[in-house]
């Protein structure tokens, strides 16, 4: 089998490692940490920087091909890794994708509907954005971003010195509010001979600007499911994606809204663990492989929810729920905000009940 290297090496890293040693690869996972997630259920892990080009030159000479858990990958590790091993999904897909305005432009440009924005890079283009996006609005750093860190809401004009304070003098872009009624995603898939397989939308619950469940099937008409997964091909197509791709879309009464997309498995996917005959993460080795990938279909209802913090502390009455699959990460401190592990609840599924 051939061997993949996995740039990172969180829950994400380590479900992709199970998947790919299900299929016969072995891992050798890439992270600055000690003891990763990914580190237990891998062949093999580097513990180095993303600036230590001696690493990193030595990472790619014993795999195959790279993929990565996340997208925030220095550009200089990646000149460095490209020349030597394909790096799936491509560059393309993660230089559009590390920078909000970068995303949003690209978005735009596919014909599809974002928030109004506008790029702020000191108090006078903060008011400029204001001037023409308004508020209510969110200030978010360019780069960076993740489970709601790095963002501001401004309610009124007043509050713009504040916001931008918080920026920290990073790069920012000021997003209007979109007035959803719900938020849904789509995990969708492309192959080396660019075959594209979408997964059904899921509905997605955030607390505190973290993803907190996931349900399938999201409540969405016919219509609206066909737009969301159209959005996905057409935007895997774009960049002649290779792998699978996250989209966050905001339901509006005028539409679809892209929020932002994320380059890699998604934790609004993992309800495909039980869900789908193939999941996400065999999805994502199959496709980075140059295998055939899955169908996407799907044969069961599911809600999946994360395990944040202390909650990982139900584990044992969870245990007791007869459709509950428990999904933890191996994580040792349960610190808060945290994402210890996952659930999927199974609602219905077409078999006949277990014996
Ligand atoms: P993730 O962990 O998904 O990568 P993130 O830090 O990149 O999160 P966003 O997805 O941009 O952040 O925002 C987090 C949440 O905040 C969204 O899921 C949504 O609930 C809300 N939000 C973000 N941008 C907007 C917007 N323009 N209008 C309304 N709500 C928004
Ligand atoms: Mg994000
Ligand atoms: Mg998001």
């Amino acid at each position: 089998g051939a061997r993949i290297g996995i740039l990172g090496g969180g829950q994400l890293g380590r479900m992709l490692s199970v998947a790919a040693a299900r299929l016969g690869f072995t891992t050798h996972i890439f992270d600055p940490s000690s003891a990763p997630p990914a580190g237990h259920v891998a062949d093999r892990v580097t513990t180095a920087g993303f600036e230590d080009e001696a690493a990193l030159r030595a990472f790619a000479e014993t795999v195959d091909v790279i993929t990565y858990e996340f997208e925030n990958i220095p550009t200089a590790a990646l000149d460095i890794l490209e020349e030597l091993k394909p790096i799936r999904p491509g560059r393309e897909a993660l230089r559009v994708s590390q920078d909000r305005l970068t995303e949003k432009t690209f978005l735009q440009d596919l014909g599809l509907a974002t928030a109004p924005f506008a790029e702020v890079a000191d108090a006078a283009e903060l008011d400029a954005a204001l001037e023409h996006v308004g508020t209510p609005s969110i200030l978010k750093t360019r780069r960076f971003g993740y489970d709601g860190k790095g963002q501001v809401r401004l309610m009124d004009p007043s509050e713009a010195p504040a916001a931008l304070a918080a920026m920290q003098g990073a790069p920012a872009i000021l997003e209007g509010f979109v007035p959803f009624s719900h938020e849904v995603s789509v995990i969708a898939a492309r192959s080396l001979n660019g075959k594209v397989a979408c997964y059904d939308p899921a509905e997605n619950v955030h607390l505190e600007g973290v993803l907190s469940t996931s349900t399938v099937p999201a409540n969405l008409s016919t219509g609206q499911s066909m737009d969301a997964v159209l959005m996905a091909g057409k935007i895997l197509n774009a960049l002649d994606y290779v792998g699978v791709l996250g989209v966050e879309i905001f339901v509006t009464g005028h539409g679809l809204v892209v929020n932002e997309i994320a380059p890699r498995v998604h934790n609004s996917g993992h309800w495909t663990q039980e869900g789908c005959t193939i999941d996400q993460f065999e999805q994502h080795i199959r496709a980075i492989a140059g295998w055939t990938i899955g169908n996407g279909a799907r044969y069961a209802d599911v809600v999946m929810e994360n395990l944040i913090g202390d909650d990982v502390d139900r584990i044992a009455d969870l245990a007791k729920e007869p459709d509950c699959a428990i999904h933890l990460y191996g994580k040792t401190e349960a610190k808060p905000g945290r994402k210890m592990g996952h659930v999927n609840r199974v609602i219905r599924s077409e078999g006949r009940d277990g014996w």
